[in-house]
């Protein structure tokens, strides 16, 4: 990602890009589901969205479909989008809020053409329809995040970045500052540059292992550290949504590809062994297990600074926060945009360097309370999760139960990633109830409010219905065809 957006960005300055992997040491090979600023990214590289979707095998993703997560048995869905209009001063949240207390609204869901469509099995993208929920569709991808690097590099290739395949084996330092001077290969080759970006992975080669950054450690926040992946035949159509399931000693995640389902269980050691980590897995899984299960250790946290001397970390070297809300791609793509607004010139001004690290600091912190949300307000009786609600929150993530608790009030603070309607959705999902409704709404009549909800539910309800089924869409725009893989991989040979 970081080689394809500076190649693209940079044309036309004297600077040459080179990108350094190792197929000995690999990729992590998991990461799977995205949030709706990915499409960003991809426009801004000028990449065709159903090209990129046919090659990398990626579906649509509406939201995510939490289940068992609030107490056994139930479900909720967080859905992508706004919310509701508002009317007047008074916001959807705040009316509806106040009809829902009342026993007069209808579940949040069938307000939000994302829940309804994903629960329909259904997609489409926007469409020009102003003033219908067709407008305001909002969706992300569910990719394979190594043929998603593949297809970059290709992409970064293109455009003149320099790709080396080799190990990182030694890095040396400036002796007047400690900036990184060079990188030695297993080759022999040594590299020298200005700039280093870090994209080792968990172990940080540059960031921690050359110039010992730090990490601060959160595991006192998020309780699980294992992961255990698994693919899975399709046994059915692909949904257009993560499903996440909450189990004894953490959750297992479902997203399904064109080819295959991703499957994972984010667990804690503490209270899970391995074995039973693998039994909930396979048991669990909607289709064939395809291979075996693979294990991943981490540390929740992030690094304590996310750009140190001449060198910035991105992905996993940076930090990582479990993929239950599936952030991990976007926070790379927020660290390349601010990479892009603050970039250095040899001097590296210290000022560029603090406020990125204090914007990155606090993107990981918003992401961080939003799990911690997660993982806090249940009503589950296993021992896991009862020590999860003795979890102490953060003075953010308080502040903001208390203002929802009081009156219903959603705090977002400037550039926050999450939409109201994200915060609204998992709240009410998890049954945090506020005590009153805004007073505000009182400036509107039982009636008035009445009439827009059905107004609006009516319209999600109609517009769903228009929507083809997620395969169809599919089908009929970004199909993968395993003929068109064999040939690929004969022209390989
Ligand atoms: C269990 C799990 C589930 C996840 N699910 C999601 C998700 O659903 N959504 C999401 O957004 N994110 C998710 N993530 C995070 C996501 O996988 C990563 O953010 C993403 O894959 C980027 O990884 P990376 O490039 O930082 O590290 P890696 O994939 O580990 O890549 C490291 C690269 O550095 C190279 N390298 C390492 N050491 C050397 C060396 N010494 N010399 C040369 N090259 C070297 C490797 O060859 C490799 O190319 C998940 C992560 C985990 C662990």
């Amino acid at each position: 990602m970081a080689a394809a957006a500076l190649a693209k960005s940079l044309v036309g300055m004297q600077v040459h890009i080179r990108l350094i992997e190792s197929a000995r040491i690999g990729a992590v090979g998991v990461g799977e589901a995205t949030i709706p600023p990915i499409l960003d990214f991809i426009r801004q590289l000028g990449i065709d969205e159903d090209e990129l979707i046919r090659e990398i095998k990626a579906t649509f993703k509406l939201g995510i479909g939490y289940r068992d997560w609030t107490r056994l048995g139930h479900f909720y869905f967080h859905p992508f989008g706004p919310t509701g209009p508002g009317m007047g001063a008074v916001s959807f949240p705040a009316y509806w809020l106040k009809m829902f207390l009342e026993g007069r609204a209808a579940p949040l869901e069938e307000y939000s053409i994302q829940a309804i469509a994903a629960r329909q099995g259904r997609f489409a993208r926007p469409v020009h329809a102003p003033n219908t929920p067709l407008n305001k569709l909002t969706y992300a991808l569910h990719f394979d995040a190594s043929q998603f690097a593949r297809y970059l590099r290709c992409f970064a290739e293109a455009r003149g970045v320099q790709r080396t395949e080799g190990d990182v084996k030694s890095v040396s330092l400036r002796p007047n500052d400690g900036f990184i001077d060079a990188l030695s290969l297993e080759s022999g080759e040594r590299i020298a540059a200005d700039l280093f970006i870090d994209c080792s992975g968990f172990r940080g080669v540059l960031i921690e292992e050359a110039l010992g950054t730090g990490y601060e450690n959160w595991s006192h926040w998020l309780p699980c550290d294992r992961a255990l992946v698994a693919h899975s035949e399709l046994a059915e159509a692909p949904a257009p949504y993560t499903l996440v399931t909450a189990r004894e000693a953490g959750w297992q995640w479902r997203i399904p590809l064109q080819h295959r389902n991703g499957n994972g269980y984010v667990y804690s050691s503490a209270f899970s062994t391995d074995e039973a980590a693998r039994a909930v897995l396979t048991t669990h899984l909607t289709g064939k297990l395809l291979g075996e299960p693979r294990s991943l250790n981490f540390t929740p946290g992030r690094r304590r600074l996310a750009w140190n001397k001449n060198c910035v970390a991105f992905g996993l070297a940076a930090g990582f926060l479990e993929p239950l809300e599936a952030t991990s791609i976007h926070l790379i793509q927020r660290g390349i945009a601010m990479l892009l607004k603050f970039f250095p010139d040899r001097d590296f001004a210290p000022a560029d360097i603090e406020r990125y690290n204090r914007m990155l600091e606090s993107e990981f912190g918003r992401v961080r309370d939003f799990l911690l949300m997660h993982y806090t307000q249940t009503e589950r009786v296993d021992a896991f999760w009862n020590e999860c609600r003795s979890i102490a929150l953060t003075d953010e993530l308080r502040e903001k139960l208390e203002l929802f608790r009081s009156h219903g009030r959603i705090l977002r603070e400037e550039s926050e990633l999450f939409p109201v309607l994200s915060w609204l959705s998992v709240f009410v999902g998890q049954n945090i109830i506020p005590r009153r409704y805004d007073p505000l709404v009182d400036a509107l009549t039982a009636q008035k409010i009445q009439a827009k909800l059905e107004e609006i539910r009516n319209a999600v309800r109609c517009c769903a219905q228009t929507m083809p089924s997620h395969q169809d869409f599919i089908d009929r725009h970004c199909a993968w065809s395993s003929a068109a893989d064999s040939k690929k991989a004969l022209a390989a040979h």
